[in-house]
């Protein structure tokens, strides 16, 4: 894939998440939630997956998303090109 899927930017060099620099900066990492026998924080696990989720659930609309506009792109241009 050749663009940020925060901002539809074109790319270069694309992070591992799909972001460009500047959006891969803004974007802040879901920090984990340290496991141990007594100090298990329940809630604040459930508020990380949940954000973590959120964060997949955006990334893959954004890549359908920009997936759809290139099948637009794609069937304007053989329409165009059958009218012609
Ligand atoms: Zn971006």
């Amino acid at each position: 894939m050749n663009v940020c899927l925060r901002c539809h930017r074109p790319l270069r060099n694309p992070a591992i998440n799909g972001y460009g620099p500047v959006c891969a900066k803004a974007a802040q990492p879901t920090p984990e939630v340290e496991r141990d026998l007594f100090g298990f924080d329940i809630e604040a696990a459930a508020a990380g997956a949940k954000a973590r989720l959120a964060e997949f659930i955006d990334a893959r609309a954004a890549l359908a998303l920009h997936e759809l506009r290139q099948a637009f792109q794609v069937a304007r241009a053989r329409a165009w090109e059958g009218r012609l």
